[in-house]
């Protein structure tokens, strides 16, 4: 299979901002296993701008465009450095590429990402994809890893999409505030019941939120892939659905 796993920055970091150790060196170890069983791994990884916040001992992520662009520079090093590292642990070889959302209108930027993209998976190298946040401002910018994620599994035609997030999935109502609130297994289209119950709070560090999420699973949707969302608390997550167990939040890619 061909999978296309988005990781937040809510799960590579602490609420400090500092690096969440554990779990990256747990994520790093998973996915290495998987690609030895012979899956094709694309990596969407966030992470940058907070990475970079810890970095420079900011106290919270910066409003103003010119630092969140400086803090990405910084913390794509520092994430790129962590993840060369923890995979050639396990003989993995990572390549980074850093897109916009200008890039994909391009039809010869798109183009040549589809090659290089193709070209590191028969070499048998991870891709890990971010968006070139020190370039973008908001008007260009895809602006969400989320939506990143889901126009990457798409451009690489890929089996599945896996958004780890900092919740197990999409709730019948916010289980912030909600004990009742059950996670719905499997969704079947993009209904405006399903958007209300997206609400619209992410974390502090990072941008996404439900509503990215759920934007991201129309676009999978629509692209024919099944997308799914789940709990990047615990990595081996993704050895349950491989496994084919009901984990997280399905949702079910057009059949053709
Ligand atoms: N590209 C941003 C980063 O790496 C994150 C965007 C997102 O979290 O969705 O920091």
């Amino acid at each position: 299979m061909r999978i296309v796993v988005k990781v937040g920055t809510s799960t590579l970091t602490h609420e400090t901002g500092r690096i969440n150790i554990r779990r990256i060196e747990n994520l790093c170890k998973v996915l290495s296993d998987i690609k030895n069983a012979g899956h094709e791994l694309i990596l969407v990884s966030s992470g940058a701008i907070g990475l970079g916040v810890g970095k420079l001992n900011l106290k919270q992520k910066p409003d103003d465009m010119p630092t969140k662009q400086a803090a990405a520079a910084i913390g794509q090093c520092e994430l790129m450095y962590l993840y060369d590292k923890k995979f050639l642990e396990y003989n993995h070889i990572v390549a980074q590429i850093l897109i916009t959302g200008m890039d994909f209108d391009n039809e010869t930027s798109n183009h040549n990402f589809q090659n290089t993209l193709n070209r590191l998976l028969e070499l048998g190298v991870m891709p890990v994809i971010n968006e070139n946040d020190s370039i973008v401002t908001d008007e260009i910018s895809v602006g969400d890893n989320d939506t990143l994620g889901a126009i990457v599994a798409k451009t690489a035609q890929a089996d599945l999409l896996i958004l780890l997030s900092d919740i197990d999935g999409l709730y019948t109502a916010n289980p912030r505030e909600d004990k009742d609130a059950e996670i719905i297994d499997v969704v079947f289209s993009i209904t405006p019941e399903i958007e209300q119950l997206a609400g619209t709070k992410g974390t502090d560090l990072g941008t996404g939120g439900m509503i990215t999420k759920i934007k991201a699973a129309e676009i999978a949707m629509d692209a024919g892939i099944d997308m799914i969302i789940t709990n990047g608390m615990y990595p081996e997550n993704l050895y349950r659905i491989l496994d084919g167990e009901k984990v997280g939040t399905k949702f079910r890619g057009r059949r053709k």
